[in-house]
């Protein structure tokens, strides 16, 4: 399969933990994409010139910065872990996507009633991340044996490959139901959008600028709300304060109600009712919280 040149190509989970939303991203953004079959290595977008590649996460970062795929969906861990392998950079992060958050951790046997960095010294530690592993150890001065697993790590200390693992963990249960538990931080991740450094066409880098600014837009209406409230006018600096991540709002007088204005906002924070709480204290009333279903900056 010679990919076509006149389409972008993106490279994204073929199934695991971030197809889903990868998927779901895409379809937020417009792009409307052939339906084919649970096994196929690819889909065209067909009402965008872009081609999907299902491929393993673990195959994304080489295929990005290759160029194959001008860009990619995955998670910061497996990039860190490659881009550390890289004399030079040959791909970078785009956009912070929001899902797929989990915790690269060192964990041990829940046996044991204390620890301290400095007990890894000397010790065997089995992971499938051994450069941000080193980058870890080294950053704080301790040598140890790395393993080098590719899966099932979990297992290593059970399997007397390793008394310690460095592997992800999101809930923790399956490090509990190992009887491991976690006892440091090496690297937060999340997925995130990937492009190639490599040069891309003309043509070519304006569908990828069109793409970016329409992730961007989903990205941002995620978190965004609109607010509407009435206030009497006094109250606007407090209320303002109060707005999170709103700039400058919208601020009209209210027919047969001197003194008193509506405000509308854009706000780009999560809205609490702790939020609406402070406002209403704050001497707003008939506040109005709506989703926004599309924006462009
Ligand atoms: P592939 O077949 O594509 O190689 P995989 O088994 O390596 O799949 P998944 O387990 O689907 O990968 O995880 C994909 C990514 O999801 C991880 O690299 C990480 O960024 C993210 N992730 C989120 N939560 C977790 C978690 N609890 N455990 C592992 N990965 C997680
Ligand atoms: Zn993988």
């Amino acid at each position: 399969m010679s990919p076509d040149r006149n389409r972008l190509h993106m490279a994204i989970q073929k199934s695991g933990r971030l197809s889903d939303q990868s998927r779901q991203l895409l379809k937020d953004a417009g792009l409307r994409l052939a339906q084919g079959g649970k096994n196929n290595l690819s889909a065209r977008a067909e009402n965008f010139p872009l081609d999907l590649m299902f491929v393993r996460d673990d195959d994304i970062p080489t295929f990005v910065a290759d160029g194959v795929c001008e860009l990619g969906v995955v998670g910061q861990n497996v990039l860190e872990e490659y881009t550390l392998g890289l004399t030079e950079p040959r791909i970078e992060e785009v956009a912070r996507l929001g899902f797929g958050k989990c915790s690269l951790k060192i964990a041990a046997p829940d046996s044991l009633t204390y620890f301290n960095l400095k007990m890894l010294a000397g010790q065997r530690i089995a992971t499938s991340y051994p450069r941000l592993l080193a980058r870890f150890l080294d950053n704080n001065g301790i040598e140890a044996d790395i393993v080098t697993m590719r899966g099932a790590v979990e297992l290593a200390p059970r399997l007397g490959i390793a008394r310690f693992i460095c592997d992800l963990v999101s809930t923790g249960a399956t490090l509990e139901a190992n009887g491991l538990a976690p006892v440091a931080d090496v690297f937060d991740s999340e997925a995130v959008l990937v492009r190639t450094l490599k040069p891309v066409d003309g043509p070519h880098s304006e569908k990828v600028a069109a793409l970016l600014t329409r992730i961007d837009g989903v990205i941002a209406t995620a978190e965004s709300k609109y607010i509407v409230l009435n206030a009497p006018e006094e109250a606007l600096p407090a209320i303002t304060e109060i707005l999170p991540g709103a700039e400058a709002p919208t601020v009209v007088p209210l027919i047969g109600r001197p003194g008193h204005v509506a405000v509308q906002a854009v706000c780009q924070e999560s809205v609490f009712w702790e939020t609406l709480e402070k406002l209403k204290r704050a001497g707003a009333s008939a506040i109005l919280v709506m989703p926004i279903e599309k924006m462009m900056m």
